[in-house]
């Protein structure tokens, strides 16, 4: 079944992770697994770019920018006028700030401008709660926002992610790292079957093993297409 990689990294992850994956390795192992295109994004947006650039048709990116950092949204504005961004990324529990902090707002302003959507990592305390990412969704009705790892390892958050987007319809959850199978199903009858993406987190993450949690999830072939493809793309406007 062809898939669309809702969210990956290209690019080296040290410190205590110690995983990475060049573009070329990427571009490889996403023709095994019959994965069209990844949306991409990195710390360093450079690296982004570059593989932009080396493999067009194969990445879609988003800058990683921190709100917390002087003129980010400035940064964030001139970086998407200049380049084919497909979307802001934030990383709450990276840089240390929760969704709902008003210093997020400047950069949503812009996100908002350019009708490009949120992806917001989520499933951490304190920072990158499903709470704090509806609280966003609830000051910002008209910016769709994208739940990455709808809770991720924890039950009660990924219940939370659950919960939280059924209550907000400007949120879309994304299942990479997300344990268990059972809730894939659920978030597609209860959020609604457009509203739920499938995406490996590689490197962080084996393709083969995001993609069987995901097939054994429950769901008819039909609605499979729909969390592996149709909703991104549609999504995505491509
Ligand atoms: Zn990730």
């Amino acid at each position: 079944m062809k898939k669309i990689d809702a969210h990956a990294h290209v690019g080296y992850f040290g410190s205590w992770c110690d995983v990475g994956l060049t573009a070329r390795e990427m571009v490889d192992a996403m023709k095994a697994y019959d994965i069209e295109k990844s949306i991409i994004s990195y710390p360093d947006v450079n690296v982004t770019l570059a593989a932009l650039t080396e493999y067009p048709d194969r990445f879609a990116g988003l800058p990683w920018m921190d709100p917390n950092r002087e003129g980010a949204a400035a940064d964030f504005a001139a970086l998407a006028d200049r380049h084919k961004l497909s979307g802001l990324k934030l990383h709450p529990l990276f840089n240390a700030y929760t969704a709902n902090d008003p210093v997020v707002f400047p950069l949503i302003e812009e996100a908002r401008k350019r009708n490009l959507p949120v992806f917001i990592h989520s499933g951490h305390p304190p920072f990158s709660l499903p709470w704090s990412i509806g609280q966003l969704a609830e000051e910002f009705p008209d910016v769709r926002i994208v739940m990455v790892h709808m809770g991720h390892g924890h039950g009660i958050y990924i219940q939370a992610a659950i919960d939280v987007a059924a209550k907000h319809d400007n949120i879309w959850l994304e299942n990479s790292g997300m344990p268990m199978h059972t809730k894939i199903r659920e978030a597609y009858n209860r959020v609604g079957g457009g509203r739920l993406f499938w995406g490996s987190d590689a490197p962080f993450h084996h393709y083969a093993v995001e993609i069987l949690r995901t097939e054994v999830s429950g769901l008819s072939e039909s609605q499979l297409e729909d969390v592996f493809y149709n909703n991104i793309r549609k999504f995505m406007g491509w």
